[in-house]
Formats: C-alpha cells, sequence, structure tokens
C-alpha cells in the first residue's frame, strides 16, 4: 500500500485494536480508511469493530473489574503514573501520527500528549487521596459512612478533534476511581489511540481496552451494551441526543461533554496589544475546531473600529499549510463535510447582508487539503447561523455593542453555554461578567487555558457532568450510604402499633 506514511508502512505492522491485554484485527473484515486532512491521502487503516468486537472488549473489561476495583489505590497511582511517563517517552512519534490524521500543527500535538500525561499524574494523586466520609449517626450506638464505589465498566467515547486529551480526560479519573475502560476514538482519528496499547500495556489485561470502530456499529453497540454502567461522551450534540434517547430505558449513568458557542466579550478598557491575538487565537486554534472555540464576538462600540482593523490585518497574515512544517500557524479542516458546514453558513450570512473582510473563501496556493482561510466578518446578527450554531470552523464574526447589560445579554443568548471570553481590567464588569454569564468555564483576560483542577464542561445544551477537577473523578464514583447498628436492638416503632 503506498501512504503518506511511505516506505516507513511497509515495514511496519497493521494497526490494530487491543483488547483483555493484546492485539487483535476482530472478527469484521471491513476497515476504516484514514486520511490525512491536509493532503486527502490514505494514511493507513484501522479494524472496523463490529458486535463481536464490542462484545469482546466489554467481556474483557467486565472480568478486569472486581480485582481492579480491589487493588490499593496506591497501587494503582504507581501505575497511572507510567502511564503519564510512557506518555512522555512517546510523545514525538504519536505527535507526528496526530497532525497526519488530525491536521493540527505540531507543536499544538505535542502539547496535546504534555497535558495528557499532566492529566494522568493529577489523577494518580486524586485516586490515592480518594476518601468518603463519617456522618453523624442516629444514635449513639451506629456508625454512619459515606463511601465512594466505582460504577464497573465505563464506555469512552472521543471525538477527533483532541483525541488523545480527551481520552484522558475520561481514562485517567475512571481508572482512579477504580473503574475498567472501554475506549472508542473516533474513526476519523484512531490510529494514534491505537498506538496507545503500548501505553497500557502494563496494566492488568481488560482494564482498558480499545476498539476502532464507526459510531453507528460500534459506538452504538457500546453504549447499549447493559454491563456499561457510564458513558463518558464527547462529541455533538446530536450524537449527545441520540446516546441519551438510546440507553434511557437503561438509566445509565451518563456523562456528555457536547457543542459550543462560545462569546468572547471585548470591552472598552482591552489592551488591543493583546486583545487582537488573544481573540484570533481562541477563534482560530485548531482551525477552530475547538469546543470552546471563540465563535462569537462582541466589541465595545468605541474600540471597534480599531479591534477590526487590526485583527483582519492579523487574520490575514496567519500562515495555512501542512501541520508538519513548523512556519504552519493554521492546518486544515477535518474533512470535506465539515469544511462544506463553515462554507454554508458563510454563504447565508452574506447573503443576509454579512460583509467579509477578510477569508472567506479556500486558500487559492493550497490545492489539496480542506483548508478554509481565516475569514473575519462584520454586519453579522443572530439571525444568522453563523451566530447562533456551532461552526466549528476558522470564523472570527464580530457584533459591537453600547452598553455590557447589552453585551451579557448578547453572550447568553445561545442554547449553548461551554466556555465565556472577556478582555477587561475593570473589576466590576469582570465581577458581573462571571456572576453572569451562563457558561461551564469563564477565562477572564487568558483564554482557553485549561487547568487540571479545575472542572471542565457546560451549561444548557452543551452537556451534562464535568470532567477534570474533583468534580471529574466524583463522575465516576457511585455513592453508598451504610448505616451500622452494632447493637442491632429491637425499635420501639415497629409493629404493631397502637399503644404499647
Ligand atoms: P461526533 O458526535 O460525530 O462523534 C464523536 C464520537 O461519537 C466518535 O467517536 C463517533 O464515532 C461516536 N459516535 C457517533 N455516533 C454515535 C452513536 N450513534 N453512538 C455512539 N457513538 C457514536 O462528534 P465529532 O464530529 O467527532 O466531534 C466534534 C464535536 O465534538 C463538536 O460538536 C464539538 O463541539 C464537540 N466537542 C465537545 C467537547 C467538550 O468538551 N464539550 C470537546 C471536543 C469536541
Amino acid at each position: 500500500m503506498t501512504t503518506c506514511l511511505g516506505e516507513e508502512r511497509e515495514t511496519r505492522m497493521p494497526y490494530k485494536m487491543w483488547i483483555n491485554g493484546a492485539h487483535t484485527s476482530g472478527h469484521s473484515d471491513t476497515v476504516l480508511t484514514v486520511h490525512n486532512p491536509a493532503t486527502e491521502e490514505l494514511i493507513d487503516t484501522a479494524p472496523a469493530a463490529n458486535a463481536a468486537d464490542v462484545d469482546d472488549a466489554v467481556s474483557a473489561a467486565q472480568a478486569a473489574f472486581p480485582a481492579w476495583k480491589r487493588l490499593p489505590v496506591g497501587e494503582k497511582a504507581e501505575m497511572l503514573h507510567e502511564v503519564a511517563r510512557k506518555i512522555t517517552e512517546q510523545t514525538a512519534k504519536i505527535a507526528h501520527l496526530l497532525t497526519l490524521e488530525g491536521g493540527k500543527p505540531l507543536v499544538e500535538n505535542k502539547d496535546e500528549m504534555s497535558w495528557s500525561a499532566a492529566c494522568f499524574r493529577y489523577y494518580a494523586e486524586l485516586g490515592r487521596n480518594s476518601r468518603g466520609r463519617v456522618i453523624p449517626s442516629v444514635e449513639a450506638t451506629q456508625l454512619a459512612l459515606v463511601l465512594k464505589e466505582p460504577f464497573g465498566v465505563v464506555a469512552a467515547v472521543v471525538p477527533w478533534n483532541y483525541p488523545i486529551l480527551l481520552m484522558a480526560w475520561k481514562v485517567a479519573p475512571a481508572l482512579a476511581a477504580g473503574n475498567t475502560v472501554v475506549l472508542k476514538p473516533s474513526e476519523m482519528t484512531p490510529l494514534s489511540t491505537l498506538l496507545f496499547a503500548e501505553i497500557f500495556d502494563h496494566l492488568p489485561p481488560g482494564v482498558v481496552n480499545i476498539i476502532s470502530g464507526y459510531g453507528k456499529e460500534c459506538g452504538e453497540q457500546l453504549v447499549l451494551d447493559p454491563r456499561v454502567r457510564v458513558i463518558a461522551f464527547t462529541g455533538s450534540l446530536a450524537t449527545g441526543q441520540r446516546i441519551a434517547q438510546l440507553v434511557a430505558p437503561q438509566m445509565k449513568k451518563l456523562h456528555l461533554e457536547l457543542g459550543g458557542k462560545d462569546a468572547f466579550i471585548v470591552a472598552e478598557d482591552a489592551n488591543l496589544d493583546v486583545a487582537v491575538p488573544g481573540v484570533a487565537w481562541a477563534a482560530l486554534l485548531n482551525a477552530g475546531q475547538v469546543c470552546t472555540s471563540t465563535e462569537r464576538v462582541y466589541v465595545q462600540e468605541s474600540i471597534a473600529p480599531k479591534f477590526i482593523e487590526r485583527i483582519t490585518e492579523y487574520a490575514r497574515g496567519l500562515r495555512l499549510g501542512s501541520g508538519l512544517d513548523p512556519n504552519t500557524d493554521m492546518g486544515p479542516i477535518i474533512g470535506e463535510s465539515y469544511r462544506g458546514k463553515v462554507e454554508a453558513q458563510v454563504a447565508a450570512a452574506k447573503e443576509q447582508g454579512a460583509t467579509i473582510l477578510t477569508g472567506g473563501q479556500r486558500p487559492t496556493h493550497l490545492e489539496r487539503g480542506y483548508f478554509y482561510q481565516p475569514t473575519v466578518m462584520t454586519n453579522v446578527n443572530h439571525n444568522m447561523a453563523v451566530m447562533t450554531e456551532e461552526t466549528f470552523g476558522p470564523i472570527i464574526p464580530i457584533m459591537t455593542y453600547r452598553t455590557f447589560d447589552e453585551a451579557i445579554a448578547l453572550a447568553n443568548d445561545n442554547k449553548f453555554g461551554l466556555g465565556a471570553n472577556l478582555y477587561s481590567y475593570n473589576p466590576i464588569n469582570v465581577k458581573r461578567f462571571f456572576e453572569e454569564v451562563e457558561a461551564g468555564t469563564l477565562w477572564i483576560n487568558d483564554p482557553l487555558t485549561d487547568n487540571d483542577a479545575g472542572p471542565f464542561g457546560g451549561f444548557k445544551m452543551s452537556g451534562m457532568g464535568r470532567e477534570l477537577g474533583e468534580e471529574g473523578l466524583a463522575e465516576f464514583q457511585e455513592t453508598k450510604h451504610v448505616h451500622w447498628d452494632f447493637e442491632g436492638a429491637a425499635k420501639s416503632w415497629w409493629y404493631p402499633y397502637g399503644e404499647k
């Protein structure tokens, strides 16, 4: 097979799944074909798991659960630290593959690997420190406890935009809490995750299983399997709704991290030397394919002309190309249909009166690949999809506002509530912003910085549950109340009723 991995491909083993501590091609004859979005070339293939593969993976996770649950937390912590050590050791190889299959610049994928290692280290220690509590008992002869326990088998279903980081945000806390995992990456970016077999191979067989496959054939089988007790999913609103409907009769624990339409408010006191590159980075990082990408900008009218002029110039200067080129600022969009959605939103906005100041089309110098120019738009409003629906592309649509009340109302006027950003050094604005804006993460003067200790997730239709922080561990823990009476005497309030 001639692929963009070239000769290296001829000598390398085919990509395989990882079930019960062993590599396997699975039971299906079909494969996933994985393409490089920067060149449209085939990179390689991966197994397309079918129902029998899902059954094998869930059976392995189920069988591994009792021993993993009982393993002392200190030993679990050591194993999670070892995962982090191996991620760091394999950063160069896996980051390269992430750039091939996902398109992000290599520097961003190296960051993704190091943040993922940090996440495993964080949950290794948080798990070691996890505790229930002793609560006041009803009577003196009793002891009352609140215990935290694992659920059992967790299905971790991950999208293509941050395949390793979003895997880490699920797998690290799930394991630290004592659960076992079946992990399913996106069909568009399975290869880097399949390499994690080497990173998890010191764990007991079945504790982590990796299966590659399509959402419909493999993902639905996985979430519907009655032995799976928790679904930790990151992806689109439509898929989250579908999963919630499918599994409602089984009352599973659902943890859904869905879409966003994050607002960025730029107040009149913003420093434009910082706000211009800061807003551009928040909107264009990974070609706008971050769940917390800035997708709507609201600028105070007194500084709007200068801000718009400068951000247009800045966006025009960014360099598009292969993520393997160290001089590339922005890579491609993941695929043709995703670029088509961006193009349709921009075309509709233009028809409704929007002005394109730069971009608004494919770059002419790149013939192959799903590239789209960084785009700055004005004369937009909340009747346009580009200001209301998730775009997931390199678009900066800008509206102006007069009062801060107006800015907050505009920020809240959306069905999503994942994150929101503000540039202001005025504490009155800042306090109002973080108290009144309906979103899970509020960034002030430092867009999009994640903190392992800071819970991440959405309000409204951006989902339910939180990843990271103590909340991220609690999502994978059942709570048990233990009521223990050592005396065990008969109670006066039992039958028979009436005068005793
Ligand atoms: P997607 O919903 O198409 O796919 C996500 C995963 O779900 C993939 O592994 C896919 O195979 C699987 N899947 C698809 N249909 C399924 C089904 N019926 N049953 C079970 N599994 C199924 O999303 P995507 O296009 O890969 O990712 C982009 C979306 O992810 C965007 O909407 C983005 O906002 C969202 N996202 C959210 C966060 C967050 O933390 N809130 C982070 C990153 C991305």
